[in-house]
């Protein structure tokens, strides 16, 4: 019989009690592997009633105590690594390699969230005037809730949690409903660290439990990533509420490949950055921009490099690429590849239609090259979100940077190049948040910022580092005045 997945609130696991629930596949080969619940509000309720009783007690505990759960986590994690990993493949479909990566950037944020005794502190001033003073404190929020994608199940809750619970808050994560086998094995690591009851609480849903997460006045804050559309709106509610949000979006990544640079290191570069993980990366490149003579070079490498990728189930050796994540997605990807040749694109490499041998009903698209993209059509400008590269051309790298910075998206755009005067330049002009020169997925490490820009990122504090502590904490100032006179009269 099918699991049926529970919820983790008040520290106990609890079966959600919602009528509707969804089937969790796996993507190689369509097998059922669990059942999710819809959590109703009334979950989500519960949830918060834990999390604002345990929020008292939490926020009074010294920052050096409330970071102790963290280290039992990270030893936790890392004893644990291969088996998530496993659980993260069968789900979501990366190779095994990219799913161990992705939980080893989760355990830098573990780590790094351990600062945060020294994160915390804040600035205090002797004598503003004649004997008074004036200093901040940080204070945690309360209640914070985080909404996350399918694509990154291991990492992306934990560009949250560490933060929020080391700074004072209690946590609620509701994550995909595409792939919450991923959170559970995690909240079965995060119940073994010992967190009080109601700090950190897990409730799986889809559209309605997030709804009532955006609509509860007691949760003070949301952090939220996905797509664009999502985003927007998660963004706007959670503004009607009055809560704090940052809410990350979709992504169309471009990358500008100068004649200087060393095509065969850019284009093994540039294949891992476009068909790893599938493509489903918010900072994969959808695009590749060929200055001047670099063009023919870079699309017969880029041809040859999609052509020789290893596709199939993740677990399997020598696998460099899986499938995508669902039945519609590879429809929607398929469908976007044919439109790109409508408007005028030549398909170079067409991974439409192939199979992966005993894999039938795997959700499969092949690497696919489409050169002579049109930058004013709807591919050059849509999110595919899949491993589908679109080659561009352009005369001079100013040509170039124009290109980039023409679309809406801002997460991330790359240089390569064996020249530092056009690396500046471009990290200057450039409209993203995330720059790499001769680097193609350029992901800031925990202890940096992750900075998108324009339709990629709404908000002001981004995931991770000083950011994250600075989104879950509210600022006091205090002025004050001890004057001796007063103290004596006692
Ligand atoms: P998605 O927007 O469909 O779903 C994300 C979350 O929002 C899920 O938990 C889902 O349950 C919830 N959700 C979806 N539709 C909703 C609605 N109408 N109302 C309320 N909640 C809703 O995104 P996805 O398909 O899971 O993830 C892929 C997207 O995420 C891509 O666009 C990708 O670029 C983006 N992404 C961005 C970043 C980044 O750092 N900017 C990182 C990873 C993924």
């Amino acid at each position: 019989m099918t699991e049926t997945l529970k919820n983790f609130i008040g520290g106990t696991w609890k079966y959600a009690g919602a009528s509707e629930s969804l089937k969790v596949l796996n993507p190689a080969s369509a097998a059922v592997l669990a059942e999710v619940p819809l959590s109703a509000a009334a979950e989500v309720g519960h949830a918060v009633l834990a999390g604002v009783k345990a929020f008292s007690e939490w926020r009074r505990r010294p920052v050096g105590d409330r970071i102790q759960p963290l280290f039992k986590l990270k030893a936790l994690m890392e004893e644990n690594l291969d088996r998530i990993a496993r659980t993260i493949t069968e789900e979501c479909g990366k190779t095994y390699a990219e799913s161990a990566g992705e939980l080893r950037r989760a355990i830098e944020n573990v780590e790094t969230a351990c600062g945060a005794p020294m994160l915390m502190q804040s600035e205090f001033n002797e004598d503003i005037a004649s004997g008074i003073d004036e200093f901040v404190i940080r204070q945690p929020l309360g209640v914070v809730a985080a909404i996350t994608p399918f694509n990154f199940p291991g990492m992306i809750p934990f560009w949250f949690l560490p933060y929020a619970v080391a700074t004072g808050n209690c946590f609620l994560l509701k994550p995909s409903e595409r792939v919450p086998l991923t959170a559970a094995a995690l909240f079965e690591l995060l119940e073994a660290s010992g967190f009080p009851p109601g700090v950190v609480q897990l409730v799986n849903g889809g559209r309605d439990t997030v709804n009532a997460i955006l609509d509860h006045p007691e949760i003070r804050a949301i952090s939220f990533v996905g797509s664009t559309a999502t985003a927007k709106y998660i963004y706007s509610r959670s503004a009607a509420t009055g809560k704090r949000a940052q809410c990350q979006g979709g992504a169309k990544n471009p990358v500008v490949v100068l004649p200087d640079a060393d095509m065969e290191m850019t284009a093994k570069i540039l294949a891992d950055s476009a068909f790893g993980c599938a493509g489903q990366r918010c900072l994969a490149a959808s695009v590749a921009i060929g200055v001047g003579p670099a063009r023919d070079e870079l699309s017969s490498r880029m041809a040859d490099a999609a052509r020789s990728r290893k596709v199939g189930f993740g677990l399997d050796s020598g696998v460099e690429m899986g499938p995508v994540i669902s039945a519609e997605s590879k429809k929607r990807i398929e469908g976007l590849i044919a439109e790109g040749e409508r408007e005028g694109a030549r398909i170079l490499v067409d991974g439409r239609n192939k199979k992966v041998p005993g894999l039938d009903d795997g959700f499969f698209v092949f690497p696919t090259v489409l050169d002579n993209v049109p930058p004013r059509g709807e591919i050059a400008r849509t999110e595919i979100f899949g491993p589908v590269l679109s080659l561009m051309h352009a005369a001079t790298i100013e040509e170039a940077i124009a290109l980039v910075n023409a679309r809406g998206y801002g997460n991330m755009a790359c240089l390569f190049t064996s020249s530092g005067a056009a690396a500046r330049q471009f990290r200057s002009e450039v409209h993203a948040g995330n720059v790499g020169i001769n680097v193609g997925v350029a992901a800031p490490m925990a202890w940096f910022p992750f900075s998108g820009w324009g339709e990629s990122f709404f908000g002001d504090l981004h995931a991770q580092a000083h950011h994250g502590i600075e989104f879950y904490t509210q600022t006091k100032v205090v002025v004050e005045r001890w004057p001796r006179d007063w103290s004596r009269r006692f």
